[in-house]
Parts: structure tokens; C-alpha cells; sequence
């Protein structure tokens, strides 16, 4: 049995074969650098891999490079998992765990490191999950989020959008310098609603319908990106979050299991005559994008990565320096109240952490149906003695706000704090695949709230709670729904419980502070809008609403305090877009 050792680049042999590259390498002026990142993108999505899929663009791109078909993502949640692609680090080691948290800003990200190099940096990102207040736009000189509120408060970007305001960026930067420009796609992401004329055949024809629309928009993105690089070289890097279930153990969307139909992802690196076309299934992972992209570009390394560079693979057919895949999700803990679940990938097993472990093989069973954890009992416990090592030693979740300034302010209004965003789970939790039916009871009336059909959703929500009184969930989402039928005093009761249950999810403060506004409860409200500032301490929202509820109050010089810190995010903001406008 293979014993599982994490392999460490020897130091001395990296130092030599440096000495020892060939001239050419660094005669050539600094490659440009496209990342691409498609949201909630499967594999089997991508024509190049069996040719029942329409996306020509993509397959071009993968059949002029290297195409991991079977790349892992460390975590199927939108924030967690770009954090690691632009760190290198696992989720465990940058303590993003969930969708609103902050992401540290003592955490080396990608961007800074090209930044420092000269490169100009520029993001578009197009979800909800991505915008500037969570912290990614760290190292970017130019970060574009702006986005539409959909008629439900969907908020995202269509990638034709997404690919008009990159390329007109990308059509302004001069010649001598170098770039990097990542932009990241939303569309694939549930409602899967594609421009008609990109509707696919098949029971899945929607979503597929979305890959293909966002191909056709990353044809244009890569044709003004190949034009403004002229004869400096371009690297091209394409890959997903996460992938989408689609069914597969019952699950719909993504974020709650971490089976391989959502940890699985494509990832593709593209710079003709530099990197060997090729196509292999080898479970390189999403933690490796950022060193292999500073590896291939010879510059230093990320120091506290836990990913490693692919660049000497890609370039000179050097075998892959594989190594075992860590997996996690927190979100049927912070959603639900149910158990966390991570994951452990080698070569021959897949080993998941659930309250009833789960062990799959990993080439006899790709499909994980086959539950072996009670016939394979030593691998099971190994496996779970190993993933306990690495993770229980240095485990981290992201602390409250990243942002003196706003913490500052808070506490000269008199607000103290609620602690890290993020509670760490106990133990004796509920096992999610016993709960999956709830959870898909549960998305039937999210679904219906987009819909804007409120009393049905609500019917939904009230029956959950009858049978679980502190689901999380169904006590967040029945609040939206009555505060959507006008019933405000039932929203303010539910609400209120939905933040006894979970102090420190920011909607369910978002959702109060919106009912005890409307009940005209000011000074509670007021309560609401500062615990919401502290845990997103930069979004607008929080502090302009504490203001006007501070206003109602009487309070005027408080109010005036709150409102002071919007108009410092406003003015921040306001002078990022000039900076992005005025000297791309
Ligand atoms: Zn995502």
C-alpha cells in the first residue's frame, strides 16, 4: 500500500536547475496572463472531452495546451475556492470557509506578487460571492464588480457584459508593460437561463445551453487578448470553482457533498511553443494554479502555498509531482446546522469525514457508490488519522473584520463585537446525506422565493420548521419570504429567531434590520445594521442603514458617525474606478 508522504520540492536541485535554463527563456519579454474562471463548470460540460457538448472556443483553447480533465477544486463554494486559486492555499490554511466572509489580508494572494513584478492587474468578476468587499481585490490596480440586482436580488453579471468592460480595459494598456487580467464567469450558475438561441438539446440542455453562451463571450475575450499582446507572449489559464451535481447523489446545485461530481473541474494552461499540448485525467488541483502561473513566468514562489508549480511539468515534460487532494465544505454546518464534511483523495482513495466515514476506490468506483469504509477499516482509520493531522494543527477561520477603520468606528457608536463570522462546528452533528431530501425540500423553496411566488415558498419554510424548529435555513428564508408578503411582524419573530440560532450569518442581520425598519423599530434595527457592518465591515449597506435607523432614532451625532465611514467606502470606491479609468 502506498504510504501517503507530502513530497517537498528539494531546494538545492530547484536552485540548479535555474543556473542551468536555457537562455531564450528569459530573452523573451514577460508573458501577458489571462486567467479564466467559469463558475460551477463540469467537466463533461466541455465538447473536447466526448463531443456531445458545444463549446468550440474552449476546446481550441484545450487542444492548444494542456487539458487536466480531472483537476480538484479544494472546496465547492465561489469565495472559499477562488481564494485558494489566486493563494495557492487550502481552505483549512486561508480560513475562508464560507460565501461572506473576509478573506485576510495577511495571506499572500497571486496578483500582489505580479503587481510587485511591474505587471498591471486588472479583475471583472461577474457573482455576488466575488465583489471587491470580501477582499479579493487585494493587488489588483483596477477590480470591476459592478453588477445588476436581477428582479428576485439575483446580483450577477451576463458574460457578455463581463467580456465588454475586459476588453475595453485590455484595448488600453500599452505595450511595455506586461498584464494580468482575470476574469471570472457566473452564467453556468444556477438559474440556468441562456439566451434562447444557445439552448442545448438533453434534460440538461439549460446549463449545458449556459456553457456554450459563456464560450461564445470567452471567444471574444481571447481574440482581443491575443491582438493586444502582439509579440509578447500570452498565457492563457481557464478553469471552474467548483463543479455542478446535476442529480448525481441527489444533489441538485453544488456546496453541499464533496463527491467528485462538484470537486472535479477542468483546468487548461495555454502558451503555444512554451507548454506541450496534451490531455491527461491526473488530479492536479485548483492550489496549484498560482504557483505553476509564477513558476512558468520565473518568478519567486508564493512561500506558503500549499499547492505546488506545474511549470517545469508543462514545459519540459518532467513527470507531475502529484500529491494527495484535500476537500472540504462547510456549508451544511452554516446553511443547516448539519455536519461539516472534508475529504481525502490519493492515488487509490477517496476517504470522506462524515459523521458515517465514507472510503471509495478511487479507479474501481469513480462514481463513489460503493461505500467501503466498513469493509476497509485500517485504511479508514489511517486516512482519517492523516487528514486530522494536517488539518486539526493548523486550522483556521477568518476573523471577523479585516478593517481597523471600520472596527474603529463601530466601537466609538458603542457596538461591541460578535466575534469570527464563522462559528467552528462541535461535534455530534447531523450526517448530510441522511438530511439531502431536506435540503432539496429546502432549495425547492428557494426556488420558488426567486420565483417571487412568496406564499408558496413560505408554506415550504413553516412546514420544515414544524419538524426542525432551528434549521437555520428554513428560519432565514421564511423571514425573506413573509417581509416579501408584507406580514412584518411574523418576519420580525421569525428573523429574530433565525439570528438567536445563527448570530453571525450577515443575511439573516440584513433581513432583521430590513423587517424592524419597516416595524419602525429603529433602535433595534440600528443594533442589526452594526452587527452586519462588522462582520462585511465594507459593505455600503450595512453602515448607510445604520445611519438612517441611527437618524430615526434622534441620534444625530451617531448617525453622523455611521454615516461618515459610508461616505470614506464610497469615496475608496470612487477612487478605485477613476484609478481603473484613468490610467489603465
Ligand atoms: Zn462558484
Amino acid at each position: 500500500m502506498r504510504a501517503i508522504v507530502f513530497h517537498h520540492f528539494p531546494r538545492g536541485l530547484l536552485l540548479v536547475a535555474l543556473a542551468f535554463l536555457p537562455a531564450c527563456k528569459s530573452a523573451e519579454p514577460p508573458a501577458n496572463v489571462l486567467l479564466i474562471t467559469i463558475d460551477t463548470l463540469r467537466p463533461d460540460a466541455l465538447g473536447v472531452m466526448d463531443g456531445k457538448r458545444e463549446t468550440p472556443v474552449i476546446d481550441e483553447l484545450a487542444r492548444s495546451g494542456r487539458l487536466f480533465s480531472a483537476a480538484v477544486s479544494p472546496v465547492p463554494l465561489t469565495l472559499p475556492s477562488h481564494t485558494s486559486i489566486l493563494s495557492g492555499l487550502l481552505p483549512v490554511h486561508h480560513g475562508v470557509r464560507d460565501n461572506g466572509q473576509t478573506v485576510p489580508a495577511d495571506i499572500p494572494l497571486l496578483q500582489q506578487g505580479l503587481q510587485q513584478r511591474g505587471y498591471r492587474t486588472a479583475a471583472f468578476v461577474s457573482g455576488f460571492p466575488l465583489q471587491a468587499m470580501f477582499g479579493l481585490d487585494r493587488g489588483f490596480d483596477h477590480y470591476d464588480d459592478e453588477m445588476r440586482d436581477g428582479e428576485q436580488g439575483w446580483v450577477e453579471r451576463r458574460a457578455e457584459d463581463t467580456v465588454a468592460t475586459s476588453n475595453a480595459w485590455l484595448h488600453a494598456q500599452q505595450p511595455d508593460r506586461p498584464w494580468f487580467a482575470w476574469t471570472h464567469f457566473y452564467d453556468p450558475h444556477d438559474p440556468y437561463e441562456p439566451p434562447r438561441e444557445f439552448w442545448q438539446p438533453g434534460p440538461r440542455g439549460t446549463y449545458d445551453g449556459e456553457v456554450t453562451y459563456t464560450d461564445y463571450w470567452i471567444g471574444k475575450l481571447l481574440e482581443v487578448a491575443r491582438e493586444v499582446s502582439g509579440d509578447r507572449p500570452l498565457l492563457v489559464v481557464l478553469t471552474a470553482d467548483h463543479g455542478e451535481a446535476l442529480g448525481e447523489h441527489e444533489e441538485r446545485t453544488h456546496g453541499f457533498f464533496v463527491y467528485d461530481s462538484t470537486m472535479r473541474v477542468p483546468l487548461i494552461f495555454s502558451w503555444p511553443g512554451r507548454i506541450a499540448p496534451a490531455h491527461g485525467s491526473e488530479p492536479v488541483q485548483l492550489i496549484d494554479v498560482a504557483p505553476t502561473i509564477l513558476e512558468l513566468l520565473d518568478l519567486p514562489a508564493l512561500e506558503t502555498a500549499d499547492g505546488r508549480g506545474l511549470g517545469e511539468a508543462l514545459s519540459d515534460g518532467e513527470a507531475l509531482d502529484l500529491h494527495p487532494a484535500l476537500m472540504e465544505t462547510w456549508l451544511p454546518w452554516t446553511y443547516y446546522g448539519w455536519a461539516p464534511l472534508s475529504a481525502w483523495l490519493d492515488r487509490e482513495w477517496k476517504f470522506i469525514d462524515a459523521p458515517a466515514a465514507e472510503l471509495y476506490d478511487v479507479s474501481a468506483d469513480p462514481q463513489e457508490i460503493r461505500n467501503l469504509a466498513s469493509e476497509q477499516p485500517a485504511v479508514t482509520d489511517r486516512l482519517g488519522i492523516a487528514m486530522d493531522a494536517l488539518t486539526t494543527a493548523t486550522q483556521r477561520v477568518a476573523a471577523t473584520s479585516q478593517d481597523d477603520a471600520a472596527m474603529q468606528r463601530l466601537r466609538s457608536l458603542g457596538y461591541v463585537g460578535v466575534g469570527a463570522p464563522v462559528e467552528a462546528p462541535p461535534a455530534g452533528l447531523a450526517d448530510p446525506k441522511l438530511r439531502i431530501d431536506m435540503r432539496n425540500t429546502l432549495q425547492h423553496g428557494e426556488d420558488l422565493l426567486r420565483m417571487g411566488r412568496y406564499a408558496e415558498a413560505q408554506d415550504v419554510f413553516a412546514d420544515v420548521i414544524a419538524g426542525d424548529p432551528d434549521n437555520r435555513f428554513a428560519n432565514l428564508r421564511s423571514g425573506i419570504a413573509l417581509l416579501r408578503l408584507g406580514r412584518i411582524d411574523a418576519a420580525v419573530r421569525v428573523l429574530g429567531h433565525a439570528v438567536v440560532i445563527e448570530p453571525r450569518r450577515a443575511e439573516a442581520r440584513f433581513a432583521l434590520g430590513d423587517a424592524l425598519m419597516r416595524a419602525e423599530k429603529f433602535a433595534e434595527a440600528a443594533d442589526q445594521w452594526a452587527v452586519l457592518a462588522e462582520l462585511q465591515p465594507r459593505r455600503p449597506e450595512a453602515w448607510f442603514n445604520l445611519a438612517s435607523a441611527l437618524e430615526k432614532t434622534g441620534d444625530a451625532a451617531r448617525a453622523q458617525g455611521a454615516m461618515a465611514e459610508y461616505e470614506r467606502l464610497a469615496a475608496a470606491q470612487e477612487a478605485a474606478d477613476e484609478a481603473g479609468k484613468a490610467k489603465p
